[in-house]
């Protein structure tokens, strides 16, 4: 099996910063029916400061513990919101689940990007019918966590994660929300999915197609 190294995992992060870019007005769209509209603003600029802080991080030779870590760290810090805070924190956690002088196999990066995306719920204290991101984030653990244990590979897994997360997410339109800023604007996002839980399902999907290839 594989390991990657830090470097090797820039691509991944680019492509979460590639396609924020390209989903920034569709998102921010959404998240003005029944939020402040800046969800897509919000997801550009955290995922462009975490990819530049690990691009700093790989030029000062950083493992792939502190590259995640310094890359969470700005992506909070990037973005603001409270979207941006869960982001930063869930790739935190992908840096406290890899080890700086242990290599990333895929079983290891698969395990942690099943803790990372658990940080979504529980810093958020949100459950699945919410109407938040948990309801994509939560079946993609679930999912990731029973194709792992099963034996397919990392690949195979992540598409079925991510299957299961645009479904949870396409699931959010007939919900009314229970947490967030669209919790004070009632019925109004009914009949649209949640803008956090679309940007989820969108990003993992795209990682589920460069780790195909
Ligand atoms: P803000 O609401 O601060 O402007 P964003 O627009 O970036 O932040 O993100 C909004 C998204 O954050 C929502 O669509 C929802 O998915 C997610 N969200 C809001 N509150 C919570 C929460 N308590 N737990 C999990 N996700 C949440
Ligand atoms: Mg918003
Ligand atoms: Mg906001």
């Amino acid at each position: 099996e594989s390991a990657a190294q830090a470097e090797e995992l820039l691509p991944l992060l680019q492509a979460l910063a590639d396609m924020s870019s390209a989903n920034e007005a569709s998102l921010g769209k959404l998240d003005s029916i029944a939020g402040d509209g800046d969800h897509g603003q919000g997801m550009v600029l955290g995922s462009t400061a975490a990819l530049k802080a690990a691009k700093q991080a790989v030029a000062a030779h950083a493992g792939t513990s502190t590259l995640f870590d310094v890359a969470g760290a700005a992506w909070s810090e990037g973005a603001g919101g409270t979207s941006g805070a869960l982001w930063g924190a869930a790739l935190r956690e992908l840096g406290t689940m890899l080890s700086d002088d242990q290599a990333a196999t895929e079983d290891r990066l698969g395990r942690a990007a099943i803790a990372a995306a658990r940080r979504f719920a529980q810093l958020g204290e949100a459950r699945p019918g919410d109407k938040t991101m948990v309801d994509a984030t939560a079946p993609f653990a679930d999912e990731l966590t029973a194709r792992l244990d099963a034996g397919d590979d990392l690949a195979t897994a992540w598409a079925a994660a991510a299957r299961a997360a645009t479904k949870g997410a396409e699931s959010t339109a007939d919900m009314v929300a229970r947490k967030g800023r669209a919790r004070t604007h009632g019925t109004a996002s009914l009949g649209h999915q949640d803008p956090g839980a679309v940007s989820f399902a969108l990003l993992m999907s795209g990682l589920a197609d460069r780790l195909a290839n």
